[in-house]
């Protein structure tokens, strides 16, 4: 069982009494196959890599790498499932199969969460309460639309596209595989999937689940391997529609390969939001809500509320209770149930997180760390934040996808959209305001996707989500979700 990590609390002492999961409630294969045409098939490139628990560094499994020849097989098999049968199913069977793998995935729960965050590193609580149940939602909310989609483009005539070739990150790994396949599915395309190369597994379950499901051969297929496997989806000559969720430097990447060719895109990428809190907020409420926009997930969240915006009067009293509360995080293993802040995903995450806390010290800003000891196996960081900050600086600019908040200060309404808006990114923002039309006139006027009021990062699968600028474009999730998987005359 992984060592308790102490932190110091504020206000007294005490620790909760040790609560993990067991991680008995997952069976993990000591090695996979590709899953493709509806069967695991051995790679043609013959090669596997490690996956580990980055809370200990312990081998979980090893899975397969795929090379240009598993692509292409993937998505002849995608080919060949989308001319013979997925096309041709009437839409309403179409959906019980999604509702089916939806059902599925509520029966796996536990079982799932538990794998999300032996690899991924996230708090249990978070992949039990908010991962899992998120994505069985969005199979059950697109399996509704499948034959629904007469009335939710009246007056047209819809398509679906072909082939969809989509590549997701590694913070939400299940969450992103089901945000990308249940709209896809739903609108009668087929699938050919790449996890992030550091978190396979839950994706590899839900192929389990795929098959058990018995899905038509070949509707989905499941591809693991690196950013080159991704490359050589993206270039296949035979695939109609790019999804894609991760870096905005692999976004541009992927826009000049298929530049001049006829594939659709939908690019979900970084984002640097600002939450603003103005003078009559609720500041306990507030204080909880900036708490979970940075610090859930470590603050690998694409939307993370990594830039903290205060009004000028109420900064001091503010900033004291922030540091108070961050105080109490717990930071440790990712099994235990009370964990707030589990392990940072990856080595590579985690220097780069380390960097920018090094650049925001070398710029002149306040650090604040609460004391916490971390152990020496795994891949941790503190809660961080960063006070006398500028606007110009580095930490402000760009994206650090880690634990780490920057805290800036603003007098009038004007100057904070100013402020909010200065930033290559568009993806979302948070508003703390006791009064309406203030927040109407904000998120008007904020260059963000989604803008919260007087909450965070709050989700749900009928509500779209996607970002403006470098944060990328088009829509995921609600109605909106369904447009870039169709052709609509
Ligand atoms: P990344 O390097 O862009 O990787 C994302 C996915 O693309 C991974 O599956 C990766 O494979 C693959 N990939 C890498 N290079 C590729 C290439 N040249 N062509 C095609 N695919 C390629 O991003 P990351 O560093 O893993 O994830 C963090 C980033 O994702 C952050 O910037 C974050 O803001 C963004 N993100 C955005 C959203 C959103 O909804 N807007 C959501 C989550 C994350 P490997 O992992 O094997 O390299
Ligand atoms: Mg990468």
């Amino acid at each position: 069982m992984a060592k308790k990590i102490k932190t110091l609390r504020f206000d007294t002492d005490w620790q909760y009494d040790p609560a993990p999961e067991s991680a008995s409630a997952a069976k993990i294969n000591a090695q996979y196959d590709l899953f493709i045409d509806g069967r695991w098939q051995k790679p043609q490139s013959g090669k596997y890599f490690e996956t580990i628990n980055p809370a200990n560094e312990k081998t979980l499994s090893r899975v397969a790498g795929s090379n240009e020849k598993d692509v292409d097989r993937a998505v002849r098999s995608a080919r060949q499932a989308y001319e013979k049968v997925w096309k041709k199913m009437a839409p309403a069977e179409r959906g019980k199969y999604i509702f089916r793998i939806a059902r599925m995935m509520q029966e796996k729960a536990r079982e799932l969460a538990v794998i999300e965050t032996l690899e991924g590193g996230k708090p249990i609580r978070e992949s039990r309460d908010f991962d899992v149940p998120t994505a069985a939602q969005h199979f059950f909310y697109y399996a509704g639309w499948a034959d629904k989609l007469d009335y939710a483009f009246p007056n047209k005539k819809v398509a679906p596209l072909g082939v969809a070739a989509q590549i997701i990150p590694w913070n939400f790994p299940l969450l992103m595989a089901a945000w990308k396949i249940a709209p896809a599915l739903a609108t009668g395309n087929t699938v050919v999937l790449k996890p992030a190369e550091t978190t396979s597994l839950t994706a590899l379950k839900l192929a389990e689940i795929i098959q058990e499901a018995d899905l038509p051969h070949g509707v989905v297929n499941i591809i693991t391997g690196a950013g080159k496997t991704g490359v050589a989806m993206v270039n296949h000559p035979d695939v109609n529609k790019i999804a894609f969720t991760g870096s905005t430097e692999v976004g541009k990447i992927i826009q000049h390969s298929i530049a001049g060719t006829n594939k659709r895109s939908t690019l979900e990428l970084g984002g640097k939001a600002a939450n603003i809190v103005f003078e009559d907020a609720a500041i306990d409420q507030a204080v909880e809500g900036v708490v979970n926009g940075v610090y859930f997930n470590q603050g690998h969240v694409c939307c993370a509320g990594s830039r903290l915006y205060l009004q000028e009067s109420i900064a001091k009293e503010f900033i004291q209770k922030l540091k108070d509360r961050v105080a109490t995080l717990i930071v440790g293993d990712p099994m235990d149930k009370n964990t707030d802040i589990g392990a940072i995903n990856s080595k590579n995450q985690l220097d780069t997180i380390l960097k920018y806390i090094q650049i925001g010290k070398k710029e002149g800003s306040a650090i604040y760390q609460p004391a916490c000891s971390l152990p020496k196996k795994g891949f941790w960081c503190p809660p961080t934040l960063f006070t006398d900050v500028a606007q110009s600086n580095r930490i402000v600019q760009e994206e650090i996808f880690g634990p780490v908040l920057a805290i800036l200060t603003f007098r009038t309404d004007n100057e904070v959209i100013e402020k909010a808006n200065n930033t290559p990114y568009g993806l979302s923002a948070g508003v703390w305001t006791d009064k309406g039309s203030r927040i109407f006139n904000m998120t008007r006027r904020l260059r963000a996707g989604v803008v919260w009021a007087n909450t965070f990062n709050k989700f749900d699968a009928a509500s779209p989500f996607g970002g403006y600028k470098e944060s990328g474009f088009g829509r995921e999730g609600g109605l909106h979700g369904l447009t870039p998987y169709l052709e609509i005359i």
